[in-house]
């Protein structure tokens, strides 16, 4: 519909909106709500599906922590050997970051100097890397060479 003046158009949407306010607001929603959820679920199996990938290769054909063997895919992380995981993060900001670092990885060719730990290893090991532990309440760790 043509309007003579910009007004005139503000005009008539303004009035139409008022009108017809819960059945935009409905239609927003809805739109919102199938949009978000469909891409929702889509990123969470594909990033399920990279993470299991690179787990595989870095625990050697199994998704395993390399100390304790936790298999619980929620638990692993992948680990910096030679812990410089802060100063990669810095240094290649835009593709190692979050859960990124698993795409970067795989499309990278699976680079050496990575391990599979789950999270309660990955905390053991900064915690002895910062000289933060207290060793009576480690009792039950035999390894200490983490
Ligand atoms: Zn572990």
């Amino acid at each position: 519909m043509a309007y003579s003046t910009m007004k005139k158009r503000a005009d008539y949407q303004r009035k139409y909106y008022t009108e017809h306010r819960a059945e935009i607001l409905k239609q927003q929603k809805l739109r919102r709500e199938t949009v978000t959820g469909r891409n929702t679920t889509y990123h969470r199996k594909y990033k399920r599906r990279i993470k299991k990938e690179v787990m595989m290769h870095y625990g050697g054909g199994q998704c395993v922590c390399a100390i304790c063997g936790e298999t619980n895919l929620y638990c692993l992380s992948i680990d910096h050997i030679n812990g410089r995981g802060n100063q990669e993060r810095k240094t290649k900001r835009f593709i190692v970051w979050g859960g990124n670092i698993y795409g970067y990885l795989r499309k990278a060719h699976y680079p050496t100097g990575y391990q599979v730990l789950c999270m309660n290893c990955q905390f053991i090991k900064w915690a002895i890397q910062r000289g933060d532990v207290d060793w009576s309440l480690m009792s039950d760790i035999e390894d200490n060479s983490i």
